[in-house]
């Protein structure tokens, strides 16, 4: 399939593309990788009148540290993510997560801001940003707002930005060493979006306690945003031992809400084949991806555990 007629602009500055989606209004949408819009616009399941082609924004392509953490620019592509010395010492979960994205060819291409922008079900940046609070930065006619994780993402392909407004920056927080954490999914194969995507942090007391704990999920909210587990913090002041974590699974189950009919390797499957297969609705049924999220967050505890052992 080819798209729709639509008019193409590229710009050099976040200003120029700013007054150019202002300017063509709710028909126009911005194309920073092209490895999300383009399907959809090849499927003719978006239309839009006029493309704004943000490439030429040389300044959003960047990572640099800050007083906190992480800057990290929304042109910024996966692969640079996934190479970066600097996400490496930093926030080394992020490096972790990045590796699951799709391909090594969609990664060469494929943007933060995009990434977050179309905010797919079980998104690998989604649920990292998520997972450490980190912010993301968007401007728009109205000048620059800072928009915590919690509230940027707030449907199925659906985020809080306004009409011809941005995003131009993410801010993560550093991980401090004494931090374990893990990144975990399952998918159908491969590089495909995941069934369920799991991230977790993990500091411990000297008596090997829990201290703190975070766990984020992906493609487990019938809201369609990524999901922060509130059952975690009945591990506080426990060791993690097989009990407690089967506790901790069970809470999970009941707590999680997914949608059985917003699966995106469902409706990925489906957009190309036409189809959803037996095995596919089987997988992504919402008591699968119940047991799973309660699988792989025990799972991404002890690897985290490991990793402040200097088992790994
Ligand atoms: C086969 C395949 C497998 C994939 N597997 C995965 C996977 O496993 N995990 C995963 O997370 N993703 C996956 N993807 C998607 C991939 O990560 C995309 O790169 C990403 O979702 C979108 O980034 P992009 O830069 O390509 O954005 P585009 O496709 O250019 O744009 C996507 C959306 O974001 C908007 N947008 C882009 N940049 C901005 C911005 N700076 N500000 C505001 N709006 C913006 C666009 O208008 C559009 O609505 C897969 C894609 C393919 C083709």
């Amino acid at each position: 399939m080819k798209p729709a007629p639509f008019e193409y602009l590229a710009v050099n500055s976040v200003s120029e593309a700013v007054t150019a989606l202002q300017r063509y209004g709710p028909n126009s949408r911005i194309i920073a990788g092209g490895q999300s819009l383009m399907q959809e616009m090849n499927l003719r399941q978006t239309r839009p009148a006029f493309l704004v082609d943000i490439n030429g924004i040389k300044e959003l392509d960047y990572i640099r540290e800050t007083a906190n953490g992480l800057a990290i620019g929304a042109l910024t592509r996966h692969r640079t993510v996934e190479r970066s010395e600097l996400v490496q010492k930093i926030c080394p979960l992020l490096q972790e997560a990045v590796k699951h994205i799709a391909h090594f060819q969609i990664r060469n291409r494929g943007t933060i801001g995009g990434s977050l922008s179309h905010n797919a079900p079980g998104a690998e940046y989604g649920v990292v940003t998520r997972l450490l609070d980190a912010e993301i930065v968007a401007v728009g006619p109205d000048g620059e707002r800072i928009i915590p994780a919690e509230k940027f993402f707030i449907g199925h392909f659906k985020t809080d930005l306004k009409p011809a407004e941005m995003v131009t920056e993410v801010r993560f927080p550093a991980l401090s060493k004494e931090t374990g954490y893990a990144f975990l999914e399952v998918t159908r194969r491969h590089g495909h979006i995941p069934i369920v995507s799991t991230a977790a942090t993990l500091r411990l007391n000297p008596d090997d306690t829990v201290k703190e704990a975070h766990i984020a999920l992906g493609n487990v909210s019938s809201k369609g945003v990524p999901y922060k587990v509130k059952a975690v913090s009945r591990l506080y002041g426990q060791k993690l031992t097989q009990d407690v974590l089967a506790d901790l699974a069970k809470a999970i189950e009941a707590e999680v809400d997914p949608d059985p009919h917003a699966d995106s390797e469902a409706v990925f499957v489906k957009q190309f084949s036409g189809i959803t297969s037996r095995r596919v609705s089987e997988l992504s049924s919402a008591t699968y991806r119940k047991q799973v999220s309660s699988a792989l967050s025990c799972r991404a505890l002890n690897i985290a555990f490991q990793r402040i052992k200097g088992g790994i």
